[in-house]
């Protein structure tokens, strides 16, 4: 009789791993989806540091979704009540399957046990997490931090936030607030690029000027006529006589402006194309796809303000942290991944993720011309605030206004490198104004925790 049912049960388990399973994992709203949660206990995502970032645990004889970092994680883990959202929806069908070895699950099956679902083995760090967070404060906006190299995502913050675990006590608010609270603003947030572009507009002009570009000078008082357009600099500052170099340390709009009138706006546009402007974002989250609109027809005054990162052109931080993981990077762009592997309760690999390359926009040569001139930014430009004795840094900061008002939103995208150890950052603050005074010190958290 007992080797009867053990069979049974064998036949009855092996069929759920191996076909309902698979007929789960094809539909995503499948009834068996249901039935699945009620046989298995969902499993753990886990940060690369080995901490709990969600699992499941019994309270009072029900389960319940337990972050331990609170709001710390909220979009990018997200959420797995009302819906799912972040990791918790991206690897849904991870987490409701078991893996675990054939005996395992026959001995919680005869135990009325639910079999132990997978788990998450995220790249994301919590000390890197944590200081992106604390850093941006009660303030709107998003940090990102990547491994140029590999692709892989160490942090990934937008505020403001949520409490994951209390979303459906919260569901009115969360979807009626302006704040749009379950944005992700780091890959769902469109953002003028502000200066941050002007890494862009160098490069074209530099390819355009091979020769001559270090002729390059222009004598700033502080603003200009470009068309119809009266542009300043950045508070009005004159910058008196500068090369590119300097333009790029100090940031003049002006010099920007004129730099732009010998560039050819069709080349810029491809340019921007290659950095994956108006691409999907190849990332397996919600996101929006950055915009670029400049083309060989528009006129002197979309040119002039698209060359310093104004007019139509909208970018994520999440793809501004890949333009400039493209730079250092050697040119290299690598496909942005959160998930390094996927293990079973008995720590059994399942699958994993390879580092990939996505694209090769930029030459190696040109990559390091950039980084001087971004270091120059660091060392005595408007980053200085992101500035370390301690490791390598360069970057460029950006204040992109996004109204007639000429508020702006404070930008900083750098890296930091020290012994071989990389790390990219893109910071946004919504309304803060200067990217110098307001992202570059938020930057600068990020780096010292990780290479600290
Ligand atoms: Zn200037």
């Amino acid at each position: 009789m007992f080797v009867v049912s053990f069979l049974a049960l064998i036949a009855y388990i092996a069929h759920f791993v191996a076909v309902d399973s698979k007929n789960v994992i094809t539909n995503a709203h499948n009834r068996r989806l249901q039935s699945m949660a009620e046989k298995v206990v969902r499993g753990k995502i886990i940060s690369s540091d080995g901490k709990v970032l969600a699992q499941t645990l019994t309270e009072n004889g029900s389960e319940i979704r337990d972050y331990p970092y609170g709001r710390m994680f909220a979009h990018v883990v997200g959420y797995n009540d009302k819906g799912k959202s972040g990791l918790e929806s991206v690897c849904n069908f991870d987490l409701l399957k078991s893996d675990a070895n054939l005996m395992t699950q026959i001995t919680s099956s005869l135990k009325g046990e639910k079999s132990i679902g997978d788990n998450v083995y995220t790249t994301l760090n919590t000390k890197v997490q944590k200081a992106a967070y604390y850093a941006l404060q009660g303030q709107k906006g998003a940090v990102v931090a990547m491994d140029p190299e590999t692709g892989k995502i160490y942090a990934m913050v937008s505020k403001p936030d949520y409490r994951p675990a209390y979303v459906k006590e919260n569901w009115t608010e969360l979807n009626t607030s302006k704040n749009s609270l379950l944005l992700n603003r780091a890959t769902q947030g469109l953002y003028p690029p502000g200066s941050t572009f002007k890494v862009v507009t160098a490069l074209e002009y530099m390819r355009e000027h091979k020769n001559t570009y270090k002729n390059f000078k222009y004598h700033c008082t502080g603003y200009t006529t470009v068309g119809t357009l009266k542009i300043h600099c950045y508070g009005g500052e004159a910058h008196g006589t500068v090369n590119l170099e300097q333009a790029i340390e100090k940031s003049c709009n002006c010099a920007f402006v004129h730099m732009s009138e010998e560039i050819n706006k069709g080349k810029l546009a491809s340019l921007a194309g290659d950095l994956m402007y108006n691409s999907k974002v190849p990332i397996n989250l919600l996101a929006n796809s950055s915009r670029f609109v400049l083309d060989k027809k528009s006129g002197t005054n979309e040119m002039a303000h698209t060359s310093i990162g104004q007019g139509q052109t909208l970018i994520t931080p999440l793809e501004n942290a890949m333009v400039m993981s493209a730079i250092a990077n050697d040119g290299v762009v690598m496909q942005p991944y959160l998930v390094e592997n996927v293990k079973n309760i008995d720590g059994g690999v399942i699958k994993e993720t390879k580092a990939s390359k996505l694209s090769e926009p930029l030459e190696a040569s040109e990559c390091e011309t950039l980084k001087k001139m971004l270091r120059k930014v660091v060392t005595k430009g408007t980053g200085t605030r992101a500035y370390s004795s301690h490791y390598n840094v360069y970057g460029k900061t950006g204040s992109a206004e996004y109204n007639s008002a000429k508020d702006s939103h404070a930008w900083f995208i750098g890296c930091a490198e020290r012994g071989g150890k990389k790390i990219v950052v893109s910071v946004l603050v919504e309304g803060g104004d200067s990217g110098g005074r307001v992202a570059a010190p938020i930057a600068d958290k990020v780096f010292h925790a990780f290479l600290d």
